[in-house]
């Protein structure tokens, strides 16, 4: 008896059409260049200190004397211990808040084990689509609001349990502020309501009104749990490790919860990988995440440019990798025209969201070069 719930999952509007329509395309005009502007993984690859760590950590495992087997279900304290002290050294966490696991694409819908199957589930429509995957695989109680005028989720006037925001967001590539995040406090706390904070994004963050954690918002501590990545920001994305905060005093005891639940279901991040984001806080490490992070941030603020000079509404880009273009045309057109006519990829808004549509998401987290190229072949087109 197959959980009936996966049908429910969109089938038509995924990135893997994106991936067999590229697929198919590069098959029947082998001799084309594409250049790809939908990119969602980094281009640049791990950093040296980091994977000097990593052979360190493999040798260790094949020695008796230094082997570690299963290791602490929520993480290496030493890791646990290095993200406090340089992510969060204002806030005055324990070890005991802070969970490390295998990426945030799994913690983002695993922490919904945590919640009752009533709990009312809050989701902005366009956004990235895995929370709401995750929340109908589990048959979740969810409603989703469409974006207002600045494309960022409202505080609703009705009461929700949990809410998701994705802040630097992915599609929009906006970022809540101070002022938008206080709100959104405050409405958590007068709801007794669970906030969802997902912050893979948070190095591209450069804004002064955008804060780097929830935690700088007073009374957030009570309200909210704050997910972050080593993906986008040490080029994990295929190494895996990833970690979120679960402060003590949130109601309820979420916390204790959580390590309940952890200690059935999950036996930890790999060794290695641990290993190897212990050492991303070293200085040598920060200095080249840095550069990188910079590198993207170049190339996102040359396509937002270009973009806006072929005459295109463009939001974000300032503090996330992506932004978000106003098209004419249904996205999935607008998608098939870029490949088949100018051989760029972009990616089609409806796959955020019904609300996506007539947008499409531009990604900067692939090489200035490639950009270059894909703007060429825009401005020809249009300037026409
Ligand atoms: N959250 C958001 C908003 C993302 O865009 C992504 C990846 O694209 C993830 C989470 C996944 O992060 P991870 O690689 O840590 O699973």
């Amino acid at each position: 008896m197959i959980n009936k719930n996966l049908d429910k999952l969109d089938k038509d509007n995924t990135f893997s059409l994106v991936n067999k329509k590229l697929k198919a395309f590069k098959i029947a005009n082998p001799n084309k260049k594409v250049v790809s502007l939908g990119i969602g993984d980094v281009s640049k690859p791990i950093c040296k200190p980091v994977i000097d760590a990593m052979h360190k950590a493999v040798d260790e495992l094949a020695d008796m004397k230094t082997f570690s087997g299963y290791g602490n279900y929520y993480g290496i304290e030493k890791l646990r211990d290095v993200i406090i002290k340089n992510d969060y050294k204002d806030f005055g966490f324990s070890i005991d808040e802070v969970y490390v696991s295998d990426g945030t694409k799994t913690d983002s819908t695993s922490i919904l084990e945590l919640f009752d199957k009533d709990a009312k589930i809050l989701l902005g429509n366009p956004l990235y689509p895995i929370y709401k995957n995750g929340c109908l695989a589990l048959n979740k109680n969810i409603e989703e609001l469409p974006l207002n005028k600045d494309y960022k989720l409202s505080v609703p006037n009705k009461h929700f349990d949990i809410i998701y925001l994705c802040s630097p967001n992915n599609p929009i590539g906006n970022a809540y502020t101070y002022d938008e995040l206080t709100r959104w406090i405050k409405y958590a706390l007068k709801n007794k309501s669970v906030i969802l904070f997902d912050n893979v994004y948070e190095p591209f963050i450069s804004s002064k009104d955008v804060p780097h954690s929830i935690y700088e918002i007073k009374g957030a501590k009570k309200c909210a749990i704050e997910f972050r990545s080593f993906s986008k920001k040490a080029s994990f994305t295929g190494l895996r490790c990833s970690y979120f905060i679960i402060p003590k005093q949130l109601d309820k005891n979420v916390n204790y919860y959580w390590k309940e639940r952890t200690l059935n279901r999950f036996n930890g991040a790999s060794y290695v990988a641990q290993a190897g984001a212990i050492a991303t806080y070293s200085k040598q490490a920060k200095k080249i995440q840095k550069q990188n992070i910079n590198e993207y941030k170049k190339n996102a603020r040359f396509l937002k440019k270009s973009f806006i000079e072929l005459g295109f509404e463009v939001i974000g880009g300032d503090d996330a990798p992506f932004m978000w273009l106003k098209i004419k045309e249904k996205s999935w057109k607008f998608f098939d025209f870029c490949l088949n006519k100018l051989n760029v990829v972009v990616i089609p808004g409806v796959i955020f969201g019904a609300n996506g549509e007539y947008h499409v998401r531009i990604s900067a987290l692939g090489k200035l070069e490639d950009s270059k190229i894909a703007i060429e072949r825009f401005k020809k087109y249009y300037e026409k």
